[in-house]
């Protein structure tokens, strides 16, 4: 290998770039990785991780809460959100100092600084010129900001996940994921939390029944969810903030953090779309086909910079189609079942098809339902919440699932599994799954759509 000269160069060192250049480099290709920011991208430092480290000390705290209401715990729940903190810096350390372990011992180089892309198989980084057959781009995504005045004094999710100490009230402006995830962690905290959704229903996508169940518990637990309410105007109020909003009305609250989670788009840093010729979609994303190449050969993309799902492991399975196109075999990416979770509590967690949809593409389907209360291991937990399978009426194979309540991240990759393989009626029959389990509830749901579920209500 000549100086300076790659199989395979890659723009960006998050889930999508790291994943896709170790992978490319244990099938034999020379690669190296550019990173300018933090090792591990969004996902590891200011994303999945963090957030999930914050809701998971928030569960234990939920749990400890609902022991001592129920007298079996004497204390309630005092904790230190300093040391919860930097239990959050370890946990972020180790998984970055992992994945430069991994990239150092899969032989993949890496430099850390802005890459910038020139042309077809070149990229520039610190005045130097690197050279490569193939080039992803991995570049991420930043946060949105809304048009109106007065941002400058909120903080985005990156801030509100490195907080030193609960705010007393806090605002969060959008009700997707991201904003819901920290509500719910926030809410278990002891802030006062209020999130404001411009659009009429949350996740409205995904389930009616089960995202309108997530959002009556969490309306329980203390979070105030205004939906159809756009924001005007942030004002600064001495220490506070004053977010000005309307629905039918004008309103307004008070908040000592304002949270802005409005979105997420492209990152394009050092890649000029336009100059390069880069084909993007009406999002401004950048377009890809089945196996993430762009409109110029050669140059790939993948991850958060393409759209689409804005997941994790949606950036690793686009990775790894990259890389097998680029190593010229024809792999199925096993994009067509993508795991979609809400980790609020209540979690909820689906794959496959939804009934709405189902019935937009005009497939008939059958409902199977299990709910939580029915299951040993969920009320041995205290656990609570419902799960539905949809299956096909004729071919009787599981089309979707979802799952509403503790645990449903992952009971999910059990259910994406029978999604993908379209499981048949008869084979979650003959299917045995542990006992005492919540996974038992699944097969419960799958077997309830055709009236064949042992522990589920007779209907
Ligand atoms: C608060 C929050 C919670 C989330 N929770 C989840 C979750 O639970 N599950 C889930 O699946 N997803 C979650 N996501 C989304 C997930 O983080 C992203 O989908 C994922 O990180 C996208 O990966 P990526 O590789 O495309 O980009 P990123 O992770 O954004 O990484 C891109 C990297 O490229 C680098 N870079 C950019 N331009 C250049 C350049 N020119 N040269 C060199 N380096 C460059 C950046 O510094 C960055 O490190 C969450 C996101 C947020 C914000």
């Amino acid at each position: 290998m000549e100086e300076n000269k790659y199989d395979l160069i890659v723009i960006g060192g998050g889930p999508g770039g790291y994943s896709a250049a170790i992978s490319a480099a244990k099938e034999g290709l020379s690669v190296l990785l550019f990173e300018g920011g933090s090792m591990g991208g969004t996902c590891l430092n200011e994303g999945c991780i963090p957030t999930k480290y914050l809701l998971d000390k928030a569960a234990a705290l939920e749990k400890v809460r609902a022991l001592t209401e129920k007298e079996i715990f004497k204390e309630p729940g005092l904790f230190s959100f300093q040391k919860i903190q930097r239990g959050r810096e370890k946990v972020i350390k180790k998984l970055t100092d992992g994945v430069r372990y991994l990239l150092k011992v899969n032989k993949v180089t890496v430099i850390h600084g802005f890459a910038s892309l020139k042309e077809v198989g070149k990229a520039e980084c610190g005045g130097m010129l690197y050279e490569a057959k193939d080039i992803i781009i991995a570049t991420g995504s930043e946060s949105v900001n809304i048009p109106v005045a007065g941002t400058e004094y909120t903080i985005g999710s990156a801030q509100a996940l490195a907080l030193e100490s609960v705010p007393k009230r806090l605002a969060v402006i959008g009700g997707g994921v991201i904003g819901m995830e920290l509500a719910s962690a926030y809410c278990s905290y002891g802030s006062e939390v209020t999130v404001l959704e411009a659009m009429p229903s949350l996740f409205p996508t995904e389930d009616k029944e089960m995202i309108s169940y997530m959002e009556k518990e969490l309306t329980k637990r203390g979070v105030r969810i205004l939906t159809g309410r756009k924001v005007k105007v942030i004002e600064k109020a001495g220490l506070s903030r004053r977010v000005f909003f309307e629905g039918a009305k004008p309103e307004e609250i008070y908040a000592d953090a304002v949270v802005l989670a409005a979105g997420r788009k492209p990152s394009y840093k050092g890649i000029d779309a336009e100059k390069l010729g880069l084909a993007l979609t009406e999002k401004k994303e950048i377009q890809v086909d089945e196996h993430m190449q762009t409109n110029i050969p050669h140059i790939y993309a993948i991850g958060d910079v393409i759209g689409g799902y804005q997941l994790a492991h949606a950036a690793y399975a686009e990775g790894e189609a990259a890389v097998s196109h680029i190593l010229g075999k024809d792999r199925e990416s096993g994009l067509s079942v993508m795991p979609r979770c809400i980790y609020t509590m209540p979690a909820y967690a689906a794959a496959g098809l939804t009934e709405t949809k189902a019935k937009e593409q005009g497939t008939e389907t059958v409902k199977g339902k299990f709910f939580y209360s029915g299951n040993g291991m969920a009320l041995a937990e205290g656990a609570e919440g419902f799960i539905q399978v949809l299956m096909e009426k004729d071919t009787k194979t599981t089309v979707g699932i979802q799952i509403v309540g503790e645990g449903a991240p992952e009971l999910l990759s059990f259910a994406a599994l029978a999604v993908k393989n379209r499981m048949t009626f008869d084979e979650w029959r003959q299917f045995i799954v542990a006992h005492p389990s919540l996974s038992e509830m699944i097969k419960e749901a799958a077997l309830d759509c055709f009236g064949m579920s042992v522990h589920g209500a007779v209907r």
